[in-house]
C-alpha cells in the first residue's frame, strides 16, 4: 500500500498569505499530508504532473444559489459540476423559505433537513448553506442553527422591504415579503446573529443584499413611464447605485448598534464601493467584509445587452467595473464569488420585468481572476488565491479546513495552466444553463485538473467518477 493517495508533482504551490513555493504536495486520508521537495513518485498511488503549472487551493465559491429555479438535486448535480471547471471545490449556497427554492414556509428545523437530503449524493463539490430568517420565528432558530446545524452565516435582503407581490408586479416574482420584513426585523436578526457569535468558536455573520426598496419603487416607476426601454441600462437606472448607498448606510449603522459581523454582498458600482469604504472608515470597530461578483467585475451595459444578464443588483457601466477592480487591487474587497443561479434562457425571454434575475458563472472563478486580475492588472497569484479561496473560507468559518494548501487542510486544489487560452462557450462550462452572458470572452489561465479531498474530480475538460461532495458544517 502506498503512503500517499495522491502526489502533485513538479508544480508551483500558491499558498495564501505566504506566497508561491516550488514544491510537491502529497495527500493521505483526503488531507494534505506532506509538502516537500522531490517527494518520491513510488510513495504515491496516483501522481499528477503539475510541471509548469500553478497549484491553487480549491476556490470557495461563497455566493451560490442551488435550487433557486430548479430542483435542489438537479442544481447540485449540474451546477457544482460546473464549479469544478473553474477550480472551485466548495460552494456556500443561499437558501430561504418562501417563493422559489422549495416553495415552502415553516421552521428551518423541518425544512433545512429536507434541503440537506435533497442535495446529498448529488454534489461534486463540498457545500454549506447560508440561511435567511424571514420572520421572527425563524430568527429564534439562529442559536440552534449555529450550534447544531453547522450554519454560521445568515442573510437579509434589504430590497424585499415594503413590496407586496399580489398588489404590485413591478418586478414580477422577484419580491417575496413576509408581514414584518423591515428594518425592525433586520435589527432583531442582527441582535440574534451577534449573540450567537459571542459564544461560538468561529465567525458568525449576516450577509446583506444592499438595495433600498423605497427608492427602487420610485426609479422603477420613472423608467417605466419614460418609454420603458427593455435594456440592461434601463434596469440599472431603475435600481440605481444610490439605492445601494442608502442600503449600505442603513445596514452598517445597524451593524454598529448591534455588534453584528456583516458581509456586504455583490457590491456592483463605484458608488456602492465608496459607501462601503466610508462606512468602514467611520466605524472601525465593526467587522464588515465586502464581496464582488465576477459579472459586476466583467460585464457592463456599455458592452453587453440581452436580458440573459438581468441580475440583482443590475449590471452597471464600464466605469463601475473598473472602480470595482480598483477595490480589489487596493484590498478593500474581501472576496470574489459567482452568485451562481442557474436560470434557463426560457425564464429570461425578451421582456425586462418578467425575466427572472440571475445566471451562472461559477466555472469562471479562477479563469476570470487569472485573466483579468493576474495577467491584465498585475494581481499576484497569491492574492488571487486569497480572493477566491482563503478569504471567503476565513469569513465563513472554514479556516483550518478549506482555503489553503497547508498540512492538515483538506486536499482541495486545482492545477492551473496560467497560459492556457480559452474562448468561453456554454458547453465548456459543464453547467445545466443553456446560455452564458460571458460567451465569446477570451480568457487566459484555466484549470486542467481539480481535486476534492485528494480525489481527482475534474481533468481534461471532464468530470471524473461520481459526485462525492459532502456537507461542511461551519
Ligand atoms: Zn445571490
Amino acid at each position: 500500500m502506498s503512503r500517499f493517495e495522491l502526489l502533485v508533482r513538479g508544480g508551483t504551490l500558491v499558498v495564501p498569505y505566504v506566497g508561491t513555493i516550488r514544491a510537491d504536495l502529497a495527500v493521505a486520508g483526503g488531507r494534505v499530508a506532506a509538502i516537500g521537495l522531490d517527494i518520491p513518485v513510488s510513495d504515491a498511488a496516483t501522481v499528477l504532473d503539475a510541471t509548469g503549472k500553478l497549484v491553487f487551493p480549491g476556490a470557495v465559491d461563497a455566493h451560490f444559489h442551488l435550487g433557486i429555479y430548479r430542483p435542489l438535486s438537479v442544481d447540485a448535480a449540474e451546477e457544482t459540476r460546473s464549479s469544478l471547471v473553474g477550480g472551485a471545490t466548495t460552494v456556500l449556497s443561499y437558501f430561504r423559505t418562501g417563493q422559489h427554492y422549495l416553495n415552502k414556509t415553516g421552521p428551518y428545523e423541518t425544512i433545512f433537513p429536507e434541503v440537506l437530503s435533497s442535495v446529498a449524493g448529488h454534489a461534486w463539490t463540498d457545500y454549506g448553506f447560508h440561511l435567511a430568517p424571514m420572520d421572527t420565528a425563524q430568527v429564534r432558530e439562529v442559536p440552534s442553527l449555529v450550534e447544531q446545524s453547522g450554519v454560521s452565516s445568515f442573510k437579509y435582503y434589504m430590497f424585499y422591504k415594503g413590496f407586496n407581490l399580489s398588489a404590485d408586479s413591478r418586478d414580477a416574482k422577484a419580491f417575496t415579503m413576509s408581514d414584518e420584513y423591515d428594518l425592525g426585523h433586520l435589527y432583531q436578526l442582527m441582535e440574534a446573529v451577534a449573540e450567537a457569535g459571542r459564544s461560538a468558536d468561529r465567525r458568525v455573520s449576516l450577509s446583506l443584499h444592499c438595495e433600498q426598496a423605497e427608492l427602487m419603487r420610485l426609479f422603477i416607476d420613472r423608467v417605466r413611464a419614460d418609454g420603458d426601454p427593455q435594456t440592461l441600462k434601463a434596469y440599472s437606472d431603475a435600481r440605481p447605485p444610490l439605492t445601494e448607498r442608502v442600503a449600505i448606510g442603513e445596514a452598517t449603522t445597524l451593524a454598529r448598534a448591534t455588534g453584528c459581523a456583516v458581509n456586504l454582498l455583490h457590491l456592483s458600482s463605484g458608488e456602492a464601493l465608496a459607501a462601503a469604504r466610508e462606512a468602514r472608515a467611520a466605524m472601525p470597530g465593526v467587522d464588515m467584509r465586502f464581496e464582488v461578483t465576477l459579472h459586476h467585475l466583467c460585464l457592463s451595459y456599455d458592452e453587453l445587452d440581452g436580458l440573459g444578464a438581468k441580475v440583482n443588483p443590475p449590471i452597471r457601466s464600464h466605469a463601475d467595473t473598473e472602480a470595482l477592480w480598483d477595490g480589489i487591487l487596493d484590498g478593500t474587497i474581501g472576496w470574489v464569488a459567482s452568485d451562481h443561479a442557474c436560470c434557463l434562457e426560457a425564464e429570461k425571454g425578451d421582456e425586462l420585468w418578467p425575466a427572472l434575475p440571475g445566471f451562472g458563472g461559477t466555472a469562471l472563478l479562477y479563469p476570470i481572476l487569472l485573466s483579468e486580475g493576474m495577467h491584465k492588472r498585475g494581481l499576484s497569484p497569491t492574492r488571487v488565491a486569497e480572493l477566491v479561496s482563503a478569504n471567503p473560507a476565513r469569513a465563513y468559518g472554514l479556516d483550518g479546513r478549506k482555503g489553503n494548501l497547508l498540512v492538515g487542510y483538506d486536499a482541495d486544489l486545482t492545477i492551473v495552466d496560467p497560459d492556457l487560452e480559452q474562448e468561453v462557450t456554454t458547453d465548456l462550462l459543464l453547467s445545466g444553463q443553456d446560455h452564458c452572458p460571458f460567451e465569446g470572452r477570451k480568457v487566459r489561465g484555466w484549470p486542467v485538473a481539480t481535486v476534492l479531498r485528494g480525489r481527482i474530480a475534474y481533468q481534461n475538460g471532464q468530470v471524473v467518477g461520481s459526485p462525492t461532495g459532502q456537507f461542511v458544517a461551519r
